[in-house]
């Protein structure tokens, strides 16, 4: 099984279609995943909307469980929240705020911010994530990324101790900008132990805990999803 909970569209920054880009998944054998194009109150709406519009094509054709969802990105702090509420409204199935990478100067309060909204499902790429908000991420039952995109890896080790201590649930995503960019097994595989997670834990992170997660939101694997 493969899952992977941030991708990029040309709606955004990134390369392909959502059609496309849903077909090169399904193609490369993903079980599950999600859309999450860059957002801010400026198109949060018409992307959610355009983004439902093929996973619901992609889901029936395909029958790969496919979530329409946002990477609320460089928002500042104080409007996380409401830019998450946004999108919960306008129908997004996964909201992801883009954290506190150190490839990037995201203005601090963002990881904070994220972890103590209602709406936001995942912290990705929190850059170096302090101990206390480790805590909050698992209090709150936010999943955390390990990021296999060059840059904001660079902190993977750091946040996996972090979670580990907390007991905060992590995930391994993409940041699919291009066809190159997603995953397979293999490579979710590395990403995973490469942050330090044993092989136990590496199945927790890579099967246990996406199953979890598409149950919170009311999804379940379908017979013969994937390749
Ligand atoms: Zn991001």
């Amino acid at each position: 099984m493969l899952f992977d909970f941030q991708t990029h569209t040309f709606l955004s920054d990134g390369v392909l279609s959502p059609i496309e880009l849903l077909r090169r998944c399904h193609v490369s054998g993903y079980t599950a995943m999600a859309i999450t194009d860059h957002a801010s109150p400026a198109n949060v709406q018409s992307l959610v909307e355009s983004l439902a519009r093929d996973c619901r094509e992609a889901e029936a054709a395909w029958g790969m469980v496919t979530l329409a969802g946002v990477e609320i990105t460089h928002v500042p702090p104080a409007a996380i929240d409401r830019v998450a509420r946004m999108a919960s409204e306008a129908g997004a199935e996964f909201i992801a705020v883009h954290g506190e990478t150190i490839a990037e100067p995201v203005a601090a309060g963002t990881n904070r911010a994220a972890l103590e909204s209602d709406y936001v499902h995942a912290l990705v790429h929190p850059g170096l994530l302090s101990p206390e908000l480790g805590h909050v991420a698992r209090e709150n039952g936010k999943y955390i990324e390990l990021s296999a995109r060059r840059g904001h890896s660079l902190t993977n080790g750091h946040v996996a101790n972090v979670c580990r201590e907390a007991g905060a649930k992590l995930l391994v995503n993409s940041d699919a900008h291009e066809p190159g960019d997603l995953l397979t097994e293999a490579l979710a595989r590395r990403v995973a132990r490469g942050a330090g997670l044993d092989a136990d834990e590496t199945e927790t992170v890579l099967v246990d805990n996406p199953l979890e997660l598409l149950a919170r939101l009311g999804r379940t694997i379908t017979e013969g999803a994937g390749a």
